[in-house]
């Protein structure tokens, strides 16, 4: 036995002796609006109302450069009440995404029950809808998975691209969710964290195969605009979500949670943020009362620091790996931060953003 038969994965948290120049980015080059953030309940039961003070989470984004965020709530009912209750206070920091509520799904109502839903929406104000993964990987009706590209759903769309309203989707997780946590497995250490994110045991649901039904619903619901959530669902794979906006052009993306992954491959995420820059939104996933990770964001965007940390808290978390800035020109990035959003949500109404962020 050597010394290394005794050492934890878990511990191995090395310490870079590259010296390369480094810069802190505390504040981004222009406004910023997050389209992806959650004020809301992460668990269908969470009292998430003692996680934070809705004018505290304000005036720290507000801190960051952050003069406005997309509130996507991912549980309708009472979660989303209690939600648009806490979050009065601070109605004009946020653009609420409303979630649908799925439970008449497979009744012979459901269609009138969405339209129903939908009216109730416009007597809100809220800019769009949010459709959140439980959907495609969670729920079940009649025993089967429910797929994006069900005719069932077709309601959905409509009623959203009537309203021209954009729909959030977060369609599925990583691929690498899909495969057995063994040591070949590059996100083995969160997998063994929460078992409950790996779907390796269903064999009813593939990663390919929810690709497949993304684009289905990409193509055959063309007047509706859609933001794939978490860079088209598949940031590891640049090359098909660029096919992708190609192909369709009512796709837009959202960068949530994919620092990671777009900081690994900074060719291709730089050429891909030129090529698509009309398309890309600025997204964190950020949830109000936890800790927030834009000065890495305003780093991987602006610098080209080399090597550093997309997770310095919690190293496996994402990934196992250190990141490279790819500094974008002035022109990609007041698209990506606020611009696209600003078009995609028909700002420039009064009151709603005033192009210089407060
Ligand atoms: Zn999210």
């Amino acid at each position: 036995m050597n010394n290394l038969d005794g050492a934890l994965l878990k511990d191995y948290r090395p310490v870079s002796e590259l010296v390369t120049p480094a810069h802190r980015a505390a504040k981004p080059s222009c406004p910023v609006i997050d389209m992806h953030t959650h004020f809301g309940a992460k668990y269908r039961n969470e009292f998430f109302e003692k996680r934070y003070s809705a004018k505290t989470a304000c005036a720290q984004l507000r801190q960051k450069g952050v003069c406005r965020a997309a509130d996507l709530s991912i549980f309708s009912g009472s979660p989303y009440d209690r939600k648009k209750k806490k979050t009065k206070r601070i109605d004009h920091f946020l653009y609420r995404f409303a979630p649908i509520d799925f439970s008449s799904l497979g009744k012979k109502d459901f269609e009138q029950d969405i339209r129903r839903q939908f009216g109730q929406f416009d007597r809100e104000q809220i800019f769009g809808i949010k459709i959140w993964k439980n959907l495609t990987l969670q729920m079940q009706v009649g025993g089967a998975h429910v797929f994006l590209a069900d005719p069932r759903l077709s309601v959905i769309w409509e009623e959203a691209a009537a309203r021209g309203w954009p729909v959030t989707v977060h369609a599925a997780d990583p691929p690498a969710f899909f495969k057995e946590p063994d040591g070949s497995n590059e996100r083995m250490e969160e997998l063994l964290a929460m078992p409950k994110w790996c779907y390796a045991q269903d064999p009813a649901l593939s990663f390919q195969g929810l690709m497949e039904q993304q684009e289905r619903l990409l193509q055959e619901n063309k007047k509706t605009v859609f933001i794939i959530a978490h860079m088209g669902s598949w940031p590891s794979n640049l090359r098909q979500v660029g096919r992708w906006m190609e192909q369709y052009p009512n796709m837009y993306v959202d960068t949530a949670a994919c620092l990671s992954e777009l900081g690994r491959q900074p060719y291709t995420s730089a050429s891909f943020f030129e090529k698509h820059q009309d398309r890309i939104l600025f997204g964190t996933d950020y949830f109000a009362g936890e800790g927030q990770c834009y000065e890495i964001w305003y780093r991987f965007l602006e610098t080209k620091d080399e090597y550093f940390p997309h997770n310095p808290q919690n190293p496996s978390w994402g990934g196992r790996w250190n990141i490279y800035g790819i500094q974008l020109g002035k022109e990609v990035l007041e698209k990506v931060y606020y611009k696209n959003a600003a078009k995609i949500l028909k700002l420039g109404r009064k009151g709603e953003w005033d192009g210089a962020g407060d």
